[in-house]
């Protein structure tokens, strides 16, 4: 349903442009769950947003395509973008408060949505399905009268998910939904999430730092460093063989309660992307570098369905 093809996208900052994204190869069937994990950073959520057009300058796509159901997304024009944002594409953002307007009731931001994109023919009609979309993310219909403030942060977010699938989208790009959430809450809305994508039949893309959420929800996942996918495939064979050093080492950088040893942290800090490193932009914080990897950019190779680019394989 959705390709990604050789993507870049650059930041144009006084000190010349910044490549956010390079060279990135993704695609999402109906009904499946990508997970896109990184660092702060590593341009796991301009990735994400340049999909339904929530791209904003000085960040621009440079070359590369997108195809979303048989549409080449980056040769719409803004209006035909706005037009699948909401109707096939839906977005939640990381902070609620900042989605929401604090000065109109819940039921009236969702109705608008759907009067926007032709969806009720009155007023009245969007409201019931502004109704109906609450109680289907867990809001009884009485708060449709409701402010953003008269509810807690985890409600918010269910407006905002509501908001975003009322008009039963193909498409959920959910970008760190769940970052200002308590541990609780974050389960709730992943269940949710999970819940909405099986009865809708929907497809999700989430973009976490949490390689643990991803791994539980995910069916897909791609690994993300200094604007690069530098590995992806099925979530089970990606946690229990993963093929880059920099996946194992999300891995054991996850705290786990019951492990009595010290936690670990990978070595050093992202690159800055203006000077990134020449051969692998990895290799001065992995454990497994050699000589190869200070000269040489390693490919993007494809292993039984997977996608890993490292030195260390092929
Ligand atoms: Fe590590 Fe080398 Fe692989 Fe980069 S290419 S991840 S430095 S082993």
């Amino acid at each position: 349903m959705l390709e990604v093809k050789g993507l870049n996208i650059d930041y144009m900052t006084l000190r010349g442009p910044l490549r956010a994204v390079k060279d990135a190869w993704l695609s999402v069937d109906r009904g499946e769950w990508l997970s896109i994990v990184g660092e702060s950073g590593s341009g796991k959520s301009t990735l994400a947003m340049s999909i339904p057009g929530l791209l904003m300058p000085p960040g621009r796509i440079t070359s590369g395509s997108i195809v979303f159901d048989g549409k080449e997304l980056t040769r719409l024009s803004r209006e035909e973008l706005r037009r699948i944002r909401g109707s096939e594409i839906g977005v939640v953002f990381q902070d609620p408060l900042t989605s929401l307007d604090p000065l109109r009731t819940i039921g009236d931001q969702i109705a608008e949505e759907i009067l926007e994109h032709d969806a009720a023919s009155s007023k009245r009609e969007a409201l019931e399905m502004a109704a109906e979309a609450l109680e289907a993310v867990g809001i009884p219909r009485n708060r449709i009268k409701y402010y953003p403030h008269q509810l807690s942060g985890g409600q918010r977010q269910r407006v905002v998910i509501a908001s975003a699938i009322v008009l039963r989208p193909k498409l959920l790009i959910a970008d760190e939904p769940t970052t200002a959430l308590d541990v609780i809450v974050q389960a709730k809305i992943m269940e949710l999430m999970k819940d909405l994508q099986k009865k809708l039949g929907m497809a999700v893309i989430l973009i976490t730092h949490d390689i643990a959420l991803a791994a539980e929800v995910s069916d897909r996942m791609a690994v993300m460093y200094a604007a690069e996918i530098v590995e992806e495939g099925p979530v089970d064979e990606v946690v229990s063989r993963p093929l880059h050093p920099y996946t194992e080492a999300l891995i054991k950088a996850t705290p786990d309660l019951w492990r009595e040893k010290t936690l670990y942290s990978i070595p050093g800090n992202p690159p800055d992307l203006r000077n990134p490193p020449r051969g692998c932009r990895f290799h001065p914080r992995c454990h497994r570098v050699f000589d190869r990897c200070r000269l040489e950019e390693p490919r993007r190779l494809r292993i039984n369905g997977r996608t890993v680019s490292c030195h260390l394989h092929g």
